[in-house]
């Protein structure tokens, strides 16, 4: 029996690991390697790590994690969790069968691509999906913003106002603004391109390919693709799920489900609009999870009151 099954080995999952690990907990990891960068070659907004190749974050993480004699990794697929607090068992795609006293679910997120041909393999290097992740790396330079919706004209409005004086909202179909609207990102300089997109192509000069044949060059393309969770292990162990997917926690990460936690991209508290969706932000999460795991173990061993 393992004190704690953490189900995910992106930095919320392995920080998690790492401080159970360190009370010496008996944790076991199970990843299916799907991390969500796992597109991109670089990560930003962690202190210490900025512009590091976030497979080598994973990597560091496994390797630090070795020091823990009892911590377990292993790399599978949990299919399915069932039981209570103190017994769950979880089943792997591989077979194996696992006990454990507690859960901690830091499953991540999902990005969904528009189906515009050329776009996913340039995902995570001229495709951008985030402002705070890559805004930097595009400053002043011929950017373009996806999208025919009122969200995608206020990121256009955004990316403009931080980053670059040519933005190009290329709306692939009519914009779906109104008129006050659609006269603000005029009068900010933004251009409206409605033509259908046919394709992307080009390496690091990416080219946007409309119906008909005219092509615009842009150095970095915003995509802002909508996430789902990667799993919906919380929401079959009677976990809340917000409308984003995220599994939703309280301030120590537990999910409203006695003995399961959630961490990560895929855990939020109700009260945000949407997951702060970040790798430091992710750690620290798996971080603040497991400290109130052990808090919880510690004080049940003991016959001790519980943290409120
Ligand atoms: C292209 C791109 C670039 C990004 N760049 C940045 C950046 O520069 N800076 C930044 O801070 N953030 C960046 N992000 C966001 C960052 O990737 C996430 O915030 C971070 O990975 C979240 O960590 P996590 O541990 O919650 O989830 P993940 O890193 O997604 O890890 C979840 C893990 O759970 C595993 N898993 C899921 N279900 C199961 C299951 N049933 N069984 C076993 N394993 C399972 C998956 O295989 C995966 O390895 C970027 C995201 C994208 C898409």
């Amino acid at each position: 029996m393992f004190d704690v099954l953490v189900v995910g080995a992106g930095p919320a999952g392995l920080n998690a690991a790492m401080v159970l690990g360190r009370q010496r907990r008996e944790v076991i990891v199970v990843d299916r390697g799907t991390p969500r960068n796992a597109p991109a070659e670089e990560m930003h907004m962690f202190l210490s790590r900025d512009g590091a190749d976030p497979a080598r974050l994973r990597e560091i993480g496994r390797t630090e994690l070795a020091a823990y004699p009892s911590v377990t990794l292993c790399e599978d697929t949990v299919t399915t969790i069932t039981g209570e607090e103190g017994t769950f068992r979880a089943e792997l795609a591989g077979g194996d069968v696992l006990d454990a006293r507690r859960v901690l679910l830091a499953t991540g997120l999902t990005d969904h691509l528009p189906d515009i041909p050329g776009l996913r393999e340039r995902f995570g290097r001229t495709v951008r999906h985030c402002p705070f992740c890559h805004g930097w790396e595009s400053r002043d330079q011929p950017l373009a913003v996806l999208g025919g919706s009122l969200v995608a004209a206020l990121q256009a409005r955004y990316i403009a106002d931080r980053f670059s004086e040519d933005v190009v909202l290329v709306a692939n179909g009519p914009l779906e603004v109104d008129d006050a609207v659609r006269r603000s990102l005029t009068d900010h300089g933004i251009h409206v391109e409605e033509r259908p997109i046919t394709r992307l192509d080009g390496d690091d000069d990416l080219r946007i390919v409309f119906s008909g044949g005219g092509v615009l060059g842009r150095a970095a393309l915003f995509a802002f693709p909508s996430t789902t969770a990667q799993t919906d292990l919380g929401q079959r162990l009677g976990a809340e799920v917000l409308p984003d997917g995220c599994v939703a926690v309280d301030a120590f990460g537990r999910t409203g489900v006695p003995g399961v936690s959630a961490a990560g991209d895929g855990a939020r508290s109700g009260e945000l609009p949407g997951p702060a969706a970040s790798v430091i932000a992710a750690a620290g999460s798996g971080a603040t999870a497991a400290m109130w795991l052990e808090q919880e173990l510690f004080r049940i061993d003991l016959d001790l009151p519980l943290p409120t």
